[in-house]
């Protein structure tokens, strides 16, 4: 499938906000184990499998990934911030794979769940 402009600018936009939230808001990026991402993922996606795993490569870098029901996040990235991003993923539209207004909705509502207020938002 070819990836639209329109599709990589929302990607570059989101990635460019969430190291902006992620840099302001340090809880969404603190290590957890995998056991407690699990828990929390099991509480938005019943059914939802998070695994501990290497990532996907693209272009020579390793990223957590989602597809279908699998959750898969690296070393590095388990944390909060990446579990959520990966589940708003899962709780959409599989044919519609991007990071637009979807998407979008569907993470703010995770972040703000999942941030007991402490994001002022
Ligand atoms: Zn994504």
């Amino acid at each position: 499938m070819k990836t639209s402009v329109r599709a990589m600018l929302y990607t570059k936009q989101l990635y460019r906000a969430e190291v902006e939230l992620m840099n302001a808001k340090p809880q969404l990026k603190r290590d957890k184990g995998i056991g407690e991402l699990r828990r929390i993922a099991q509480r938005e996606c019943p059914g939802v499998k998070v695994v501990a795993g290497r990532g996907a490569s693209i272009k020579g870098n390793l990223y957590s990934f989602a597809q279908g029901n699998l959750i898969v996040l690296k070393r590095s990235q388990r944390c909060l911030g990446v579990l959520l991003h990966e589940l708003a993923h899962v709780q959409g539209n599989q044919r519609e794979y991007d990071h637009g207004p979807a998407f979008r909705r569907r993470y703010l509502r995770l972040l703000v769940k999942h941030s007991k207020g402490s994001l002022g938002i």
